[in-house]
């Protein structure tokens, strides 16, 4: 670990510089993980779009700087100064409290993101600025997962760091919320339904965003805007169900 005597600028470029190392290999990992899944599945869905996969991947590295660098210091915060409600003792809080503790930490960053994502589609200026980056991805591809122009990335970036300072979670919960962000945010690209049909229109399913739901958004713009659930869309009349082109019409309506 870093000597205690480190001057504090340095000890930050350091572990921002390794967290931006950590979370660009992530992104290399899944996002070719599941290209090469698609290769293998649909044979050609990318074709052509070799120009578009160089901008999506130089957009990620910058993303991963930006998601990395908050990272970083948070982990040094907690490391060297016992800062923020992270946590490793599985007998601090109650069992019960890990998995809901995970939860919360998803929702929140989901309903940071519904809302943050409706008003970058609702004012045309907040659109060219920060979010036309994310929708040159089209259609988007697996590679798209952290594609966003970095005021977009920053906006991102903060709420898991914030939210280690205000919600207690056990950092083995921690790490499964990054493994569903990274995970999801590679599969709702993919430009396929991955997830069995039967899931998608089951009574579980329906809350779930998928490849299919996230390509409807990329289709049309002004719907279907959360992360990871469909709650926020479907409280507030966004969500118009999923991608035709994905799933048959006959069951596009869920
Ligand atoms: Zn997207
Ligand atoms: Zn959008």
């Amino acid at each position: 670990m870093i000597p205690a005597d480190t001057p504090f600028w340095l000890a930050f470029l350091m572990v921002a510089a390794a967290m931006t190392v950590i979370v660009a290999l992530r992104y290399f990992l899944a996002s070719g993980l599941f290209a090469w899944v698609t290769a293998r599945f649909r044979p050609g869905l990318y074709g052509g779009l070799n120009q578009q996969i160089s901008r999506e991947i130089r957009w990620s590295l910058i993303a991963a700087l930006i998601y990395g660098a908050p990272a970083g210091i948070v982990f040094w915060l907690w490391r060297h100064h016992d800062w923020s409600l992270l946590y490793v003792d599985w007998d601090a809080y109650p069992l019960w409290y890990l998995p809901l503790s995970a939860f919360i930490y998803l929702f929140v960053q989901d309903s940071w993101f519904y809302w943050s994502h409706r008003a970058m589609h609702h004012y045309p200026a907040l659109f060219r600025a920060a979010h036309a980056v994310h929708h040159e991805s089209k259609p988007p591809t697996a590679w798209a997962a952290m594609s966003f122009h970095p005021l977009e990335s920053l906006s991102g970036a903060i709420v898991v760091p914030l939210l280690v300072f205000v919600v207690p979670i056990h950092l083995a919960m921690l790490g499964i919320v990054l493994l569903v962000a990274t995970i999801m945010g590679v599969i709702n690209h993919l430009g396929w339904e991955l997830l069995p049909h039967r899931f998608i229109h089951s009574r579980l399913g329906r809350w779930v965003i998928s490849a299919s739901h996230h390509e409807r958004h990329h289709e049309e713009y002004r719907c279907n805007f959360g992360l990871y659930f469909r709650f926020w869309d479907r409280v507030c009349g966004t969500d118009r169900g999923l991608s035709n082109r994905l799933v048959p019409p006959a069951k596009a309506k869920t």
